[in-house]
């Protein structure tokens, strides 16, 4: 049977087609080291298991509104003037089947055929697929990696049409780590109120940063930007919660309601245990969120040293999330390969390990390494990148 059109253009995610290869190449009993993964690697602190126990023990194992509970939202509402000094009311919240439903469900209902959506690459590669399953267009804005992979306002000016609809910023990024100042959010907030664009802030990362900048998000920046900006942001990154699929979306009440209409006709609630889950997480005390991202934050500063100390390999160093993204295109053609993707290829069959190829991120000279695992598996992994290196040249 023909499939849809929709779908016949889909491209599987490359993040999860890297990790499913290095899994298989596990399960024959091959000595992997997979530097793929999305996701924080320590285990979701026990405050909050515990809250989700206590839901299930108390019957709370049904239908929620499909939005999400009152209670959540309006720690939700807390979080945001708690962290980002920015006042919301429940009618303009969302709570989603993780951040990627909430962006998944915002395109729906902001798309119409043929509009376009201006992503900044790299990018985190569900969006422009999640833009065509909404009929949008993806315009793709290569930011230079000499501006530490953040566009500029004169990019982006010069990329809106007519039909240009809204911009996405990612701060931090997935998969650069890199962050926009205060500064730079200002100006490509001007572009967007020129153009009367909305801006979709995700801000997946922000609890993990590790220089003394603080997290800023656009909408903070003014009363106007505050009405075209939708914040996207989760518990996933922040609190190690990436099973629980818990997102939210917090932007302009009709956007929000529409959201939800969507939502009532698709997922109706996000699970309701790991709703009252996420409500921990949201009112309980920071300590462990920090022991997570000074644990990252080591983690980055070891790993950047041994990537570095391999010939070849340029790295900036970023801000935020758990991800490097050198470029290793002089290294590839060193060894030999035509491209990085042949180059990842190798590097998984020969020394086993697993980097993403920055191609699927539409940075093709580039490779993502998480560091969401122990120094001791980073530090194996980037001795094999050397040895590797240094067999081919
Ligand atoms: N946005 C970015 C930039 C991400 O990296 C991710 C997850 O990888 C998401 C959104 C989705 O997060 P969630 O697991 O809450 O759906």
């Amino acid at each position: 049977m023909e499939l849809a059109k929709r779908v016949q253009s889909l491209t599987p995610s490359s993040t999860l087609a890297i990790t499913a290869k290095a899994k298989a190449l596990k399960a024959e009993g091959h000595d992997v080291i997979g530097l793929g993964a999305g996701e924080p690697d320590f285990n979701t602190p026990e405050y909050i298991l515990d809250a989700a126990k206590r839901a299930m023990d108390e019957g709370l194992t049904k239908y929620t509104p499909a939005g999400g509970i009152p209670e959540l939202k309006n720690a939700i509402v807390t979080k945001l003037n708690r962290d980002q000094e920015l006042t919301y009311t429940n009618e303009q919240i969302i709570v989603t089947t993780g951040a990627k439903h909430a962006l998944f469900t915002l395109f729906q209902v902001l798309l119409n055929k043929d509009d376009e959506v201006i992503v900044p690459a790299p990018y985190w590669v569900s969006y422009p697929e999640q833009i065509k399953l909404a009929e949008g267009k993806p315009v793709i804005v290569q930011a230079e990696e000499a501006n530490r992979f953040k566009v500029t306002p004169e990019q982006l000016e010069s990329a809106i049409t007519e039909k240009t609809k809204a911009v996405i910023i990612n701060s931090p990024s997935n998969p650069t780590g890199m962050m926009y100042s205060k500064e730079e959010l200002a100006a490509i907030g001007e572009v967007c109120e020129k153009h009367d664009l909305l801006i979709i802030s995700d801000e997946i990362y922000e609890k993990l940063i590790y220089t003394d900048e603080p997290h800023v998000s656009i909408a903070q920046l003014s009363d106007r930007l505050y009405d075209r900006t939708v914040i996207i942001n989760g518990v996933s990154k922040s609190h190690s919660m990436t099973g629980w699929r818990i997102g939210f979306a917090a932007g302009h009440k009709d956007i929000i309601k529409a959201m939800s209409n969507m939502a009532s006709h698709s997922t109706s609630n996000p699970t309701s245990i790991a709703q009252y889950a996420a409500l921990a997480a949201y009112t309980g005390d920071e300590k462990a969120v920090e022991e997570m991202r000074k644990a990252f934050s080591e983690r980055l500063d070891a790993l950047h040293g041994w990537l570095t100390s391999i010939p070849g390999v340029e790295c900036e160093k970023p801000s935020g999330a758990f991800y490097l993204f050198p470029n290793v295109m002089n290294t590839a053609k060193a060894c030999g390969f035509e491209d990085v993707d042949s180059w990842v290829k190798a590097l998984l069959d020969e020394e086993k390990v697993a980097l993403v190829p920055g191609s699927g991120f539409g940075s093709p000279e580039n490779v993502r390494l998480s560091y969401a695992t122990s120094l001791e598996q980073l530090e194996e992994a980037a001795s094999r990148i050397k040895q590797f290196v240094l067999k081919y040249q």
